[in-house]
C-alpha cells in the first residue's frame, strides 16, 4: 500500500493537489474537511456536532475525528493506498493513524507538506470563500483563528513525521502543475 499524508495550512492547495494525485496513483482520497461538510449537508448527528467547531474555525474533537476516519479507512479494504488530506491535525490523531494502519500491516510512507506563507494563505482563502461559499473561508477573524490553530495544534504533527525521516516540504507557491511534479518526484522515489 502507498499511504500519504498531504499536509499544510488551510489554503495551501491540499485539495487541488489531492485531486491530481489520486488520479495518477489511484489512491483513495480521505479529506476529513470534505467528510465533515458532506455530513453537515446531509444533516447527520456528526454534521450537527462538527458544524459548531468548523464555523468557529476550531478543530473537531480528536475522538470524533479519529472515529470517523477509522470508519472511512475500513470502508475501503481493497484500496491501493490512501491520501490523507487534512488529517492528522494533532499529535493524538497522528498516533491513532499509526495504530490503525499498523493493525492493517501497513503505515504512512511519507508526509508531503505544502509550504505557503501566512499572507498568501489569507488572500487565497478569501478568494475561495467567494467562489465556494464556504462560510469558514469568508470571515477574516475565522481564517485567522484557523491559522492560529494550525500553528499551535497542527505544526507538532510535522515533527512526528520528521523524526521518522518521513517529512518532505514542498514550496506551495507557483504553478499547480510544477507543484504537482515536485510532489510526484518525491512519491516516485518511495
Ligand atoms: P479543511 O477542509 O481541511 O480546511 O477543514 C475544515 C474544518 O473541518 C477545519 O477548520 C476543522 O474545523 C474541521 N476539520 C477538518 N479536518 C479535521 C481534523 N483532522 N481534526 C479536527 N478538525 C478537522
Amino acid at each position: 500500500m502507498l499511504n500519504l499524508v498531504l499536509f499544510g495550512p488551510p489554503g495551501a492547495g491540499k485539495g487541488t493537489q489531492s485531486a491530481k494525485l489520486i488520479e495518477k496513483y489511484q489512491l483513495v482520497h480521505l479529506s476529513t474537511g470534505d467528510i465533515f461538510r458532506a455530513n453537515i449537508k446531509g444533516g447527520t448527528d456528526l454534521g450537527v456536532l462538527a458544524k459548531s467547531y468548523i464555523d468557529a474555525g476550531k478543530l473537531v474533537p480528536d475522538e470524533v475525528t479519529i472515529g470517523m476516519l477509522a470508519q472511512e479507512v475500513n470502508q475501503s479494504p481493497n484500496a491501493k493506498g490512501f491520501i490523507f488530506d487534512g488529517f492528522p491535525r494533532t499529535s493524538a490523531q497522528a498516533e491513532a493513524l499509526d495504530v490503525l494502519l499498523a493493525e492493517k500491516g501497513t503505515g504512512i510512507a511519507m508526509m508531503l507538506a505544502l509550504e505557503v506563507e501566512e499572507e498568501e494563505l489569507k488572500k487565497r482563502l478569501l478568494i475561495r470563500g467567494k467562489d465556494s461559499g464556504r462560510a469558514d473561508d469568508q470571515d477574516p477573524a475565522i481564517i485567522q483563528n484557523r491559522i492560529n490553530v494550525y500553528n499551535a495544534e497542527t505544526m507538532p504533527v510535522k515533527l512526528f513525521y520528521e523524526v521518522q525521516g518521513k517529512y518532505y516540504g514542498i514550496n506551495g507557491i507557483g504553478e499547480i502543475e510544477s507543484i504537482f511534479e515536485a510532489l510526484c518526484s518525491h512519491i516516485d522515489k518511495a
